[in-house]
């Protein structure tokens, strides 16, 4: 019989995680005979009452596991966890507000059975989304799929599946600032897609504000794409070349054409002008070079991704 171990990450989900359990073991009741199922929690240290609900639920049946953060890491270094202790033939991510739809897990598994090791569940479109989201994750995919090296398919979530091929490769990132779709996109495997329509959320409420989500854009772009580091270099170069040749021009009309190239600008603004070019390629250049040089200090100090208070896997 194959195992399948269900992840869900958790961050002040008191009310969801008992609705949670109830639907996944709905989901399960058809298929059990053909697998044996886990579900993970990963408690990401929510300040609630999350990791009692969940302990309440592993005392009564041992099919519930759970991950205990010391403190809240963030939701794409709870699933890492929970993709790093599975040990089954697959796992499959899910959020605990229900907003994913827990009835398509069969339809998942079954496209795994046909030999697809990453299957990736697409959101279709919502209307409750408001304006700024969706513009700015427009914006996002169309720039992140210009400049970094794998695609990222437009509304791929978390709920996805991996084959254990995928987590075995997957256990051998070792950096800290992450995405994890991101990350299984690049490993590349078999592909298929499900899509969706995402509920709404159970209890609570989101706990990914549009700053937290513009923070994971830039960390995407900074980690998967070096071009916003050349942007930099290639900006250098045409301001550069624009200020030289107005320098040129400048100097040309002053000493030898003075009739003809006559600038103007007095001698002062000229200069002002020259040095506002100058500087603005300079901090625009250390603002670029600052992230890449934390980014490059995060990964060298090798910290611990995660640190775990409590398991039961
Ligand atoms: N989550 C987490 N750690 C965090 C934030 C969120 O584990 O720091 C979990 C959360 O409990 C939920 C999932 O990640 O299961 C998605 O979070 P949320 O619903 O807040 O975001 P959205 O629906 O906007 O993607
Ligand atoms: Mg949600």
């Amino acid at each position: 019989m194959k195992s399948i171990l269900i992840i869900i990450p958790a961050y002040n989900e008191e009310k969801n995680i008992l609705p949670v359990y109830t639907a996944l073991k709905k989901v399960f009741a058809p298929l059990e005979n053909k697998y044996s199922f886990e579900m993970l929690f990963v408690n990401d240290g929510s300040k609630d009452n999350t990791i009692g609900e969940i302990e309440k639920l592993a005392n009564t049946d041992k099919i519930v596991k759970y991950i205990d953060f010391s403190r809240n890491f963030g939701k794409e270094v709870a699933t890492t966890a929970g993709i790093n202790s599975c040990k089954a033939d697959a796992c499959i991510m899910i959020d605990a507000d229900l907003q994913h739809p827990v009835e398509l897990i069969g339809e998942f598994i079954s496209r795994w059975e046909k030999g697809f090791d990453v299957v990736i569940g697409i959101r279709n479109k919502s209307k409750s989304d408001g304006w700024m989201k969706k513009v700015g994750s427009k914006l996002f995919y169309s720039i992140i799929n210009k400049i970094a090296e794998v695609k990222v398919v437009p509304n791929a979530t978390d709920f996805r599946l991996i084959d254990r091929v995928v987590v075995a490769e997957f256990g051998r990132f070792t950096e800290t600032s992450r995405m994890t779709r991101a990350l299984i996109d690049w490993l590349g495997f078999r592909r298929d897609f499900v899509y969706f329509d995402a509920n709404e959320r159970l209890h609570g409420t989101a706990s990914y504000s549009f700053l937290k989500l513009v923070g994971l854009a830039m960390n995407s772009f900074v980690s998967l794409s070096l071009v916003p580091l050349k942007i930099a270099g290639y900006l250098g170069i045409i301001i550069t070349l624009i200020a030289g040749l107005s320098g040129f021009y400048i100097l040309l009309g002053k000493y030898f054409f003075h009739t003809v190239l006559a600038s103007t600008f007095s001698d002062s603004e000229n200069l002002a002008i020259l040095l506002l070019f100058l500087v603005g390629i300079l901090l625009m250049s250390i603002g670029l070079l600052a992230l890449y040089v934390a980014n490059i200090h995060r990964e060298v100090i090798n910290r611990p991704i995660y640190v775990i208070r409590k398991k039961n896997i």
